[in-house]
């Protein structure tokens, strides 16, 4: 049975728990959503963006709680936690701006009609499984745009952030939304996957792990919905040269450390051109080392606990694993004592395709090293990696990094940056980092009915 309850990471305090719906709460929320979709897909288009407008401007009225209760429920740095807050403000102040155009109608050459148009329709009520890391920004990404769409969402958070979940759909209520068109559920694996079935539901969009992706895949598969998949990875960050190591180091270092290592999209295997390797490695040490993990909530805080204590342990192994199996810690590598779920910002060389901590996801401040001849090496090594989220290449020579970033088997390939996401600009994976994308006008094309309209004279 999943229990949603929120235990602060820094100390290990918990909080209230929130009941899971029974079945025939399950039933209810299905029936609503659906009735909610046959109103909400009648609105204007302009009242659903000013609605959008409106939930943008309720973010910012309230970004100091929403950063709170974040920071207390998943660990976040509060600083972070505000940027996190003021990337979903922007988000659907993004869509509430930009939506109403996303949308018009596509004519097409009449080729012997009267007319052949193709307009942009919602599809129903959609069910989102979304994962604790950037608990605001990812429920933006999915229902700014299929609100503005006109679809309806049933919301399954993680469950260990029901206060982070419940704000959501408040906030949403105070926008103006029907409650209907947006309902927070805190149901079980099992009843997701009763709700995938069901005829009503049209699509599952869900944020999170390999496993859950394929369980909630194959869930979709079976009874023909539509699915998007934003899983995780193990983003390149490849240094080809730098004038100013420092710099990229600092990059480096903020890659690989912002959201605590958290992020499905943090640098998480530095691939470095022998050259300018040692220079690199003695930099990114001294950076790690500077940094001492504390209380999210004080705001000088970098780096926080890792969002739970499993996680902190199921880390912890693959780090001591790692070393087993042959890996040199460069620095870190240790639980810190306490109570909260706090580990040293670790650095690990001499990782080898043989383990296991090649290949898998490091989730949280874990960084691995390698060294490379060329930076044809550095390609081949990069896209050695079943993940293909993103990628960042780092140079003075913006035609060699563009070239090296075009080699990329990656969904969203930066040169001199790592990780930007923007509400226009598209975010989603390759390979086994999922598929489909969010933001921009991609969000928009993922739930949508492009409906052919064509007319012939009498
Ligand atoms: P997770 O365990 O997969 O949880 C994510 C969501 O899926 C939660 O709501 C979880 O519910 C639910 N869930 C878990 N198993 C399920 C199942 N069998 N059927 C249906 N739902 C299920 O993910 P996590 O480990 O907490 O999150 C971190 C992962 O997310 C990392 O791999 C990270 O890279 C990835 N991620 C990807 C992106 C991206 O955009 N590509 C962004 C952020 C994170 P419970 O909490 O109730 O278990």
């Amino acid at each position: 049975m999943t229990t949603y309850q929120t235990v602060n990471p820094a100390t290990g305090e918990k909080g209230r728990e929130f009941p899971n719906l029974n079945e025939a709460e399950v039933a209810d929320v299905l029936t609503r959503s659906q009735s909610g979709y046959e109103a909400w897909r009648h609105t204007t288009l302009e009242e659903r963006a000013e609605m959008l407008a409106t939930t943008a401007a309720l973010y910012e009225k309230r970004a100091d709680e929403l950063a709170r209760i974040i920071s207390t429920e998943m660990g976040k740095p509060i600083t972070e936690a505000l940027a996190e807050v003021e990337i979903s403000t922007a988000i659907f102040q993004w869509y509430a701006v930009n939506g109403i155009g996303l949308l018009d109608e596509e004519p097409l050459d009449v080729a012997g009609a009267e007319e052949s148009v193709v307009h942009k329709r919602p599809i129903g009520p959609l069910l989102g499984v979304m994962p604790w890391n950037f608990p605001y920004y990812q429920v933006a990404r999915f229902a700014a745009p299929n609100l503005m769409l006109g679809n309806t969402i049933l919301l399954k958070h993680a469950s260990s952030c029901p206060q982070s979940a419940s704000v959501i759909e408040e906030i949403f209520q105070q926008a103006g939304l029907p409650r209907d068109a947006y309902i927070n559920i805190f149901v079980s694996t099992d009843q997701v996957a009763e709700i995938i079935a069901d005829s009503r539901v049209q699509g599952v969009s869900l944020t999170g792990s390999e496993k859950a992706g394929a369980s909630v895949a194959e869930t979709a598969g079976r009874n023909l919905k539509k699915v998007v998949l934003e899983l995780g990875g193990s983003d390149p960050f490849i240094v080809l040269d730098s004038d100013d190591m420092a710099a990229t180091v600092a990059s480096a270092t903020k890659g690989r450390l912002s959201n605590t290592g958290q992020a499905c999209n943090g640098a998480k295997r530095f691939i470095v051109l022998e050259d300018v390797y040692d220079d690199f490695v003695a930099k990114l040490v001294a950076s790690f080392e500077a940094i001492t993990p504390g209380d999210p909530l004080n705001k000088e805080t970098v780096l926080g606990p890792l969002s739970s204590q499993t996680a902190l342990d199921d880390l912890i192994e693959q780090v001591d694993n790692a070393v087993t199996d042959g890996a040199t810690v460069l620095t870190g590598g240790k639980k810190i004592d306490g109570p909260g779920a706090f580990i040293e910002p670790t650095l690990l060389t001499d990782v080898t395709p043989d383990m296991a901590a090649y290949s898998e996801e490091l989730f949280g401040p874990v960084a691995v090293v390698y060294k490379v001849a060329s930076a044809d090496e550095a390609v081949t090594l990069a896209n050695s990696s079943a993940f293909g989220l993103s990628g960042s290449v780092w140079s003075t020579d913006l035609e060699r990094a563009r070239g090296v970033a075009d080699q990329l088997d990656v969904g969203m390939a930066f040169v001199n940056e790592h990780g930007t996401t923007l509400p226009g600009l598209p975010f989603g994976g390759v390979k086994r980092s999922g598929f489909g994308r969010e933001l921009g006008s991609w969000g928009m094309d993922e739930f949508v009915n492009k409906k052919l309209v064509r007319v012939s004279a009498a």
